[in-house]
């Protein structure tokens, strides 16, 4: 019942992810107006703002002027609902569940807004870096330096990289990752640099096999450090044991 309880959760707060993905981008208030359809203006009634199963009753469409609702919708809530529920397996009712779910909230809207917008907000991004430093100050101050080491690792890699391939890496992407520093401290973002850089590649060249982009074209990367910093948040410190235990 409680995990059922977190789920629901979870899909509402996707729920509220999905305007922050839609309106943050555009330069609109979060607050207002209310949940409307992006078509016509028509104003959400309770019955369609329950997450997933409105989307399965309207069959997809407004119900008012009939455009099509994005698919993105229903997943960004099941997403949302399915990572709550696994970070409540994962870290029980403490104080760090807290600090991962708002770091997970945070990979969900900068992935779903790099693929549909090409940007990750500094609206997410800085407010998220204030975050992630005062959970930190609150729950572990002892790490704090870690926290700056893991913020300046996250952060200059990839500003490195960018100098180096000439823009190759975007602002947005130098930036979550700074962020998601912050929340890691060293070793597990110096895992989720080298997941994000495995991942981005196979997913490239996955993209070329298939003939969804070309070589030439960009692939946004903020995705790839968003699964990457999910799999670390999970597995981050059975990976490292076990790969300490391999080599050493
Ligand atoms: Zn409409």
């Amino acid at each position: 019942m409680l995990h059922f309880i977190v789920f629901c959760l979870g899909t509402v707060t996707g729920s509220f992810l999905n305007v922050c993905i839609y309106r943050i981008p555009l330069g609109k208030s979060i607050i207002y107006p209310p949940s409307c359809c992006e078509n016509c203006g028509h104003r959400l009634k309770p019955l369609e703002l329950v997450p997933i199963i409105s989307y399965i009753s309207l069959a997809g469409r407004c119900r008012e002027c009939g455009s099509k609702i994005s698919l993105s919708y229903p997943i960004v809530e099941v997403i949302t609902g399915i990572l709550f529920l696994f970070l409540f397996n994962r870290f029980g009712l403490t104080y760090d569940l807290l600090s991962a779910l708002i770091l997970v909230s945070i990979l969900i809207i900068s992935t779903f807004t790099d693929i549909e917008h090409s940007i990750i907000p500094n609206k997410i991004v800085v407010p998220g870096m204030a975050a992630g430093f005062l959970t930190n100050i609150l729950l572990h101050p002892d790490k704090l330096p870690y926290c700056l080491l893991g913020f300046l690792l996250g952060g200059g890699s990839l500003l490195l990289l960018a100098v180096i391939s000439r823009g190759g890496m975007g602002g947005g992407d130098i930036k979550l990752f700074a962020m998601i520093g912050i929340f890691f401290g060293l070793k597990l973002t110096a895992l989720s640099l080298l997941l994000a850089f495995i991942l981005g590649s196979i997913g490239g060249l996955i993209c070329i096999i298939f003939n969804l982009k070309k070589p030439k074209d960009t692939i946004p990367f903020g995705p790839f450090i968003a699964l990457a910093s999910i799999i670390s948040l999970f597995f981050g410190n059975g990976i490292i044991s076990w790969y300490l235990e391999m080599f050493f």
